[in-house]
């Protein structure tokens, strides 16, 4: 029987799924809402298939930026309305200008979010981060005749998606992968249960979601639920205590396998990387507002190139930096996010009550809040003797 990545690999990319000739592998959630690939023995001829396309078994090729980029979409409302400098967007008005192919992530009427042709999807549903786990099983059948017809295809996604894109259809010189800077997934279970259950505590209904609202500014994250009218229902942000932000923010609600992420690295298996500058202006002074810029990571020749076509159509400003500056900037580019109590805790706690993000959830943030109160009385000695020397000292 094959012997697929386990849960401490699979990203659940679905390349095992899209290469069966048996179509005997379905991707279906755990108890604890991850979507793991699933065999049927019954209907598997053992051709291993699936265990050559999986990018968890065989690790893509990387390599190191080459150079780096602040950059920002030069239409101002794109910029304002994007999670960073509006980069993604910029990218897909330039693809649709050259009548090329282009995919991105849509959340649909159940906040579910899945990959699909941007040629079929407005700007609006495609833009801005969705800080969930996103579906790509259904765009891979659109890839090789995409590619086929010889136009320009630009594949936008997670790292991990990228190296299963990558894996799958092979480089060609239509074809540029594009990838983003990640810090992990929260499987899309504990989204919904959370919009249901603050639909249930507000008595809202809710119709659309952000993650980084634009009406608060996309840098101050603000999870926000819009009505039917786009009238905002609920807007919160990590600072006053919204749950999902919290656990997506702080790290604890991730898939098993972002803990041990093979892509947060300084090497890339992209032609480039963008993502929200960090630390821009920390290795060369800037002459520019850090507000609303994403950061471009040029990993080949083929992302010089695509990059310069980018810049020359007048859709993005760019700004060449010190290569190491967005990577010392970012730790996602160093390492995969790490493994906090609070994440052993929330481990533990969504096992136990059988994939509840909210029962989980709850516990985890009463015990670090329990955590914090003790250590607060056991240093306050401590603390109390400091600030009467402190006292002593400027007598
Ligand atoms: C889960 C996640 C974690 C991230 N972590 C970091 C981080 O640690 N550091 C950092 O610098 N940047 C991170 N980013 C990237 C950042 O949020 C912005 O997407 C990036 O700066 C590009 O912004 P933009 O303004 O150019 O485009 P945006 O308008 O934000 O466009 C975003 C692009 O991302 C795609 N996208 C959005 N959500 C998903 C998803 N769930 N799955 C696949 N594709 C998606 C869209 O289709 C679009 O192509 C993360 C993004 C995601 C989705």
């Amino acid at each position: 029987m094959p012997q697929l990545a386990t849960k401490k690999d699979c990203t659940g990319c679905s390349a095992c799924k899209q290469v069966c000739p048996k179509h005997c592998i379905s991707m279906c959630e755990d108890a604890v809402g991850v979507v793991l690939p699933s065999i049927d023995t019954s209907l598997c001829i053992e051709c291993k298939a699936c265990e050559r396309a999986c990018p968890a078994l065989n690790a893509p090729e990387f390599k190191s930026p080459r150079s780096s980029f602040a950059a920002w979409a030069t239409d101002k409302e794109i910029r304002r309305i994007s999670a960073s400098g509006g980069i993604a967007s910029a990218i897909y008005k330039y693809v649709a200008d050259n009548d090329g192919f282009s995919i991105g992530a849509v959340t649909d009427d159940e906040f579910r979010v899945k990959i699909k042709s941007f040629t079929l999807q407005d700007q609006d549903a495609i833009r801005n981060s969705k800080y969930t786990f996103s579906d790509a099983q259904e765009i891979y059948h659109m890839l090789r005749p995409a590619v086929k017809a010889g136009d320009l295809v630009v594949l936008i996604g997670l790292p991990c998606q990228t190296a299963g894109y990558r894996k799958y259809l092979g480089d060609h010189d239509n074809v540029i992968y594009i990838d983003l800077i990640c810090h992990g997934v929260t499987p899309n279970s504990y989204l919904r249960q959370h919009i249901k259950s603050l639909e249930t505590q507000l008595n809202i209904d809710a119709h659309r979601l952000s993650f980084r609202a634009p009406e608060k500014g996309t840098a101050n994250y603000y999870f926000t639920l819009y009505g039917k009218d786009r009238d905002i229902l609920y807007s919160k942000r990590s600072a006053d205590g919204e749950k999902y932000n919290l656990a997506f923010h702080r790290s604890y609600s991730y898939r098993e396998n972002c803990y041990h992420c093979h892509y947060a690295r300084r090497e890339r298996c992209s032609d480039i990387t963008i993502g929200d500058y960090h630390g821009l202006g920390e290795m060369a002074p800037c002459d520019f507002s850090d507000e609303n810029v994403s950061v471009i990571l040029v990993n080949t020749s083929k992302g010089e190139a695509f990059v310069k076509r980018l810049a020359d159509s007048g859709l993005i400003e760019i700004h060449c930096r010190p290569t190491d500056e967005p990577i010392k900037g970012d730790l996602q580019l160093q390492r995969p996010s790490p493994k906090t109590c609070e994440r052993i805790d929330f481990e533990k706690y969504i096992e136990k009550y059988g994939g509840d993000f909210e029962t989980a959830i709850d516990k985890v943030l009463l015990l670090k809040a329990r955590r914090e109160r003790i250590t607060f009385f056991r240093q306050l000695p401590r603390r109390i003797i400091r600030k009467i020397l402190k006292m002593l000292k400027l007598r």
